[in-house]
């Protein structure tokens, strides 16, 4: 069994976009650009928008943080993105989630122009993923996709499962695995015999964010699982799937913390170098 070092691939991935971030800059004289706009006070936004802002400078990333207050107006927090959606500096826009209540996600999302959509949140960018077209897929399952890659797990032909269907994860990540030929089947909340559905997974993703929820019995001997969820218990940050006893029949398995976490901020990175690169 092999426990898929998310922490160590993200250092590599980074270090491969410190190269790229360096040849557009010395191509174009100028830095590639992500702008972060933070509205609210969320604790766990703050957290989020420090680690993207650190990341960016390690990879040679210019960073910009737009903070607005929480009771902003939804014409201000539109018309924020607009004004980054015309500055030729910045190359990739991402809009912090979730918004205060009364805010439009929606609308201000749709604000974003595709090409500078670098999370992939948009119903064009998922659109266009679906179709298999050129845009930008949503980080997390991207991230997926690339551990997936880098430990030669094969895809292709393969029976695939994926457990959850939000728009940031399930959705993005079934479309990414039929893309790279697999047969997916979309579990849920409502989906019977999930353990049954479960066990003839050759990658088995789980995305539910409850602790303990795959179990051994639903894993085939020799697959591949990876685990999306994030759960704190009594404090401690844990996944879905019960490692101890799943690692004992997966072939590979992600763990938590260390797994997929580590590879959301550096899709996030390699979408935004994109973004700059087809930008020009
Ligand atoms: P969500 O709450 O939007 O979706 C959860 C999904 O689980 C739903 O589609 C639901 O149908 C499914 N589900 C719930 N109960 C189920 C059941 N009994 N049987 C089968 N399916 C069931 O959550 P999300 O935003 O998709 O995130 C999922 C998990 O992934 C969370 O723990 C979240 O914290 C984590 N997450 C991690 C990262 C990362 O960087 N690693 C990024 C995003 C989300």
């Amino acid at each position: 069994m092999t426990v898929i070092d998310g922490k160590q691939v993200a250092a590599q991935i980074r270090a491969e976009l410190k190269e790229r971030a360096a040849a557009f800059e010395a191509k174009y004289a100028k830095k590639i650009g992500l702008a972060v706009v933070h509205i609210g006070d969320d604790p766990a936004s703050e957290v989020y928008v420090r680690n993207k802002v650190k990341a960016c400078a390690e990879v040679g990333i210019s960073s910009s943080v737009c903070r607005l207050s929480s009771g902003v107006s939804q014409r201000e927090a539109e018309s924020l993105v607009e004004g980054l959606a015309a500055d030729g500096d910045v190359h990739g826009i991402l809009v912090q989630l979730p918004l205060p209540a009364h805010l439009d996600e929606r609308a201000i999302l749709a604000k974003i122009p595709v090409k500078k959509d670098v999370d992939g949140f948009s119903a064009e960018n998922l659109g266009r993923l679906v179709r298999n077209e050129e845009g930008f897929a949503a980080c997390t399952p991207l991230g997926v996709m690339e551990l997936l890659s880098r430990y030669g797990v094969p895809v292709c032909g393969k029976r695939a499962v994926v457990i959850g269907r939000s728009n940031i994860v399930g959705k993005p990540m079934a479309a990414l695995l039929l893309n790279a030929d697999a047969t997916v089947t979309v579990c849920h909340s409502r989906t019977q015999n999930l353990g049954e559905i479960c066990r003839e997974a050759d990658i088995l993703v789980s995305a539910v964010g409850r602790t303990g929820f795959v179990t051994a019995d639903m894993v085939k001997e020799g697959a591949t699982v990876i685990d999306v969820g994030i759960n704190r218990e009594n404090g401690k940050l844990c996944g879905d799937v019960d490692f101890a006893a799943v690692s004992e029949k997966a072939a590979f398995i992600t763990p938590v913390p260390g797994g997929v976490g580590p590879m959301t901020v550096a899709m996030l990175l390699k979408n935004t170098v994109t973004a700059a690169e087809r930008s020009v």
